[in-house]
């Protein structure tokens, strides 16, 4: 059953969502040729804690760290270790806290340097079937017109749409009620209502649709091993609009200042 929230849980989880769009904003002044992905890792648990929450994904299910840290071929759930970040990676980030008893969920896909024309065509268009998710995301419409809106983004530019994992619903729970999935049907599905707080957040591959999962058991990567992008905000029905409660301004300020002329994805 979907759980509408009320204003008061809004604004925690508006609280939660802002805190993971402000550790983005901490790992976005790291991100360069060079650095490990366990030491973005450790910036992002240590920023956690020093705000009073705890990092949502440790422990979630056995997951072993605070970040999914999902390199090119990498969709989603990869594991932070000694892997070097390299010019021309793109590398997408996932990260959720714990505070007060509500989460938030938000994932953006990073430019490492200078990246091909085609990863950044990848990134664009996988961030428009975000924005257009958040635009579908209205009153009177349903979930799967907002699934369909993403899919038809991704489609038109020549991509494909993960079906194995899927948007859902933020609250008391890392993942709850609705599932929104990244294809569909228009008309389909849960009408949109007010309070509604769900995670969006497409999963779009350059090559064919198909994931392969690795042997640890999470790391989900393409079976064309084709890169990946993945962007996600958590959204709440407000006015009968769906309005982002996590942000990536925090990220562009600090690309902004980032002297390794990485681009911003908008
Ligand atoms: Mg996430
Ligand atoms: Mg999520």
């Amino acid at each position: 059953m979907i759980h509408y929230k009320t204003k008061e849980e809004i604004d925690h989880i508006r609280e939660s969502s802002l805190l993971v769009a402000r550790t983005h904003g901490e790992l976005a002044r790291h991100i360069r040729p060079g650095i490990s992905t366990l030491e973005l890792d450790h910036i992002a648990e240590t920023f956690i804690r020093d705000h009073a929450a705890e990092p949502a994904f440790k422990g979630y299910h056995g997951f072993p760290y605070t970040l999914c840290i999902s390199p090119n071929e990498v969709v989603v759930h990869g594991f932070p270790g000694g892997k070097i970040l390299k010019e021309g990676d793109i590398v997408s980030i996932d990260c959720g806290v714990l505070k007060n008893g509500f989460y938030g969920d938000s994932a953006y896909t990073y430019a490492v340097g200078q990246i091909s024309q085609e990863k950044k065509h990848l990134l664009e268009t996988t961030y428009r079937c975000l924005m257009t998710g958040i635009e579908t995301m209205r009153a009177g419409n349903t979930l799967g017109d907002v699934s369909w809106s993403i899919q038809k983004v991704a489609e038109d530019a020549g991509y494909s749409v993960v079906r194995e994992l899927v948007g859902h619903g933020v609250g008391k729970r890392l993942h709850e009620p609705p599932e929104l999935p990244n294809h569909g049907r228009k008309g389909r599905g849960e009408k949109i209502k007010e309070g509604l707080v769900v995670a969006i957040e497409p999963m779009i591959n350059m090559g064919k649709r198909f994931v392969v999962q690795e042997k640890d058991g999470w790391t989900i990567r393409t079976a064309d091993r084709q890169p990946s992008g993945h962007y996600e905000h958590t959204v709440a029905v407000i006015q009968g609009k769906a309005e982002p409660l996590s942000s990536f301004a925090f990220i562009e300020e600090a690309l902004q200042m980032n002297p390794n002329n990485t681009i911003i994805i908008r």
